[in-house]
């Protein structure tokens, strides 16, 4: 894990103040960075000054959630905590 910027989920509110990046070992968040919540498993994005996270955008939002490697992180999510994943998020 690494650090990440203090923000919440917009879908459940969940506090993201840690992060595994995916593709890079000790990367941390940066503007345009895809985030999936641990909590809800939302697919998000880095956006604004100082970071937060926001839901995507339009064909954003399909690119994303058609994307096989967050698709991969999503069920590694539900698997590793199927107990948090108590939010359903359309995909
Ligand atoms: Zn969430």
């Amino acid at each position: 894990m690494t650090s990440s910027p203090n923000c919440r989920c917009p879908v459940c509110g969940g506090k993201a103040d840690d992060a595994t990046p995916a593709t890079e070992a000790g990367a941390i968040p940066a503007l345009g960075d895809v985030a999936v919540c641990a909590y809800c498993r939302a697919v998000l994005v880095y956006d604004g000054e100082p970071l937060r996270l926001r839901l995507p955008m339009g064909s954003e939002r399909a690119e994303l959630y058609g994307d096989e490697g967050i698709a991969r992180a999503r069920r590694m999510i539900l698997q590793s905590a199927p107990s948090r994943a108590k939010y359903r998020v359309a995909s």
